[in-house]
């Protein structure tokens, strides 16, 4: 086992080069985790360890790890009709009953699907279509697109420009102009936010604008859970100057914060919206687009010839079939309204640990999102110096206590971000408050 495991290590250091990863520390260091087993909200490596997976993998396995469910759908339709094409004027049943299925549960207005195989492919997907919109209504130079500092879309070409992490950037450049960003309603006010988007509106010319896009709790930028009036200002202010809104749903989708999709929160209906991660739990990849009746019904009348945009894994009919049944799962088991009051839980667990610790600011959640700020002093917000690497302190000891967690650590925050699987239960959200407690005091 032992000699297995050090096979393992260097057969990863020699050839599997690791998404958002650093290769000098993976050479020196090899993978920190192998693992080998999910089951419900925990994770088995193949040193034996079980972790409570409080990231639900990268904020995706909202059903929760093992369900044999899915493996079974998706092996009956391995062996009926593994992949068939959805292009043109191919189709299949698993496509078509999803695509119903996912216009049901969305907002009223938004009825028509096109499907991708991940959020990033769906953000780009997301641009071209409303680029497209605007382009057949008679509006060409509408082209812009505006998303937010802290945003996170993605890594295609597209969705790394409208990211808004600059980290993002450094490392090939962005490839795509028209991209333009602006603040975020962390630290600031939705007046201060929205004041900062009219701005970059007028500067740029609203009629070179096609849409804004936004994440209605942004993840990797640090579960940042925006004021309760923040995004009828922002539907208001896209009305005003006729700028499409993109809900990118990618995290946010499929009961993670407690409505079955973020921006019901606030009652507010997107023209577009893009989903993911949770649509499939992770099982299989998959993502899509939902669009408006008023942006499908322009389509259908004004974009004549071929639609050229499509993905070989668009509606790829095994995802398909696996995301009817996560759906299913999701709302025969009512996840949704657990992931609401086991946030709830979990959000007073983070109060008692703020009242017993002297490094935590705020703590925050909405649904099974959820955060705690590492500050050097609560009471005036000072942050630690970068240098002491406190969030990454605080991670190892989350490690140590069996609880995988994910710092954020740009723009000199200390975060630590959770979202637990939808069917995480009192009890484990009580050991989980109670690991988190013990690893906080830690590093203090
Ligand atoms: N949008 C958001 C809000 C995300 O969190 C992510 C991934 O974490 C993406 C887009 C990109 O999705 P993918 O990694 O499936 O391309």
């Amino acid at each position: 086992m032992i000699l297995l495991l050090k096979n393992l290590v260097e057969l990863d250091q020699k050839h599997f080069i690791h998404p958002t990863s650093s290769i000098q520390q993976q050479q020196q260091e090899g993978p920190a985790f192998i693992f080998e087993k999910g089951d419900g909200i925990y994770l088995t490596d193949t040193k034996g360890d079980t972790y409570i997976d409080a990231m639900s993998a990268l904020w995706n396995v909202n059903i929760g790890h093992g369900r044999t469910e899915l493996a079974e759908v998706a092996k009956d339709q391995m062996e009926n009709l593994a992949f068939s094409s959805a292009f043109s004027t191919f189709s299949h049943e698993p496509a078509i009953l999803l695509a119903e299925k996912i216009a049901s549960i969305a907002p009223d207005s938004l009825n028509a699907v096109f499907f991708t195989s991940g959020g990033s492919e769906s953000n780009d997907t997301s641009f071209k279509l409303a680029r497209h919109y605007w382009k057949v209504k008679g509006e060409p130079k509408r082209r812009k697109i505006i998303s937010r500092k802290k945003a996170y879309h993605g890594v295609a070409a597209a969705s790394t420009s409208a990211t808004g992490i600059p980290q993002f950037w450094d490392m090939a450049g962005t490839f795509t102009p028209d991209f333009v960003h602006a603040e975020t309603p962390y630290e600031k006010s939705t007046a201060e936010a929205i004041d900062s988007m009219r701005q970059v509106i007028e500067q740029e010319g609203p009629e070179t604008i096609a849409a804004f896009i936004a994440e209605p709790v942004q993840g990797a930028g640090g579960v940042i859970i925006p004021p309760n009036d923040y995004f009828q200002e922002i539907r208001k202010l896209c009305d005003e100057y006729d700028i499409l809104f993109i809900a990118d749903e990618i995290i946010t989708g499929f009961g993670r914060t407690g409505e079955m999709f973020g921006v019901e929160n606030w009652e507010v209906e997107p023209d577009l919206m893009t989903f993911a991660k949770g649509v499939t739990s992770g099982y299989l990849p998959f993502g899509g687009v939902i669009v408006s009746d008023e942006i499908h019904e322009t389509l259908k009348e004004k974009s004549t010839g071929t639609l050229f945009h499509g993905f070989t894994y668009s509606g790829h009919p095994t995802a398909s079939a696996v995301a009817l049944k996560n759906i299913e799962i999701i709302e025969n088991e009512k996840l949704r309204e657990n992931a609401r009051h086991m946030g709830e839980r979990l959000l007073k667990g983070f109060q008692r640990i703020k009242a017993d610790a002297n490094i935590v600011g705020e703590v925050r959640t909405l649904g099974l999102l959820g955060a705690i700020e590492l500050v050097k002093d609560p009471a005036t917000n000072e942050r630690f110096p970068a240098d002491w690497k406190v969030a990454a302190n605080a991670i190892q000891a989350l490690y140590d206590q069996g609880v995988i967690c994910r710092p954020v650590t740009f723009d000199s925050t200390d975060i630590i971000c959770f979202a637990p699987p939808l069917i995480i239960n009192e009890a484990q959200v009580d050991t989980l408050v109670a690991r988190v407690h013990d690893a906080v005091l830690a590093v203090e």
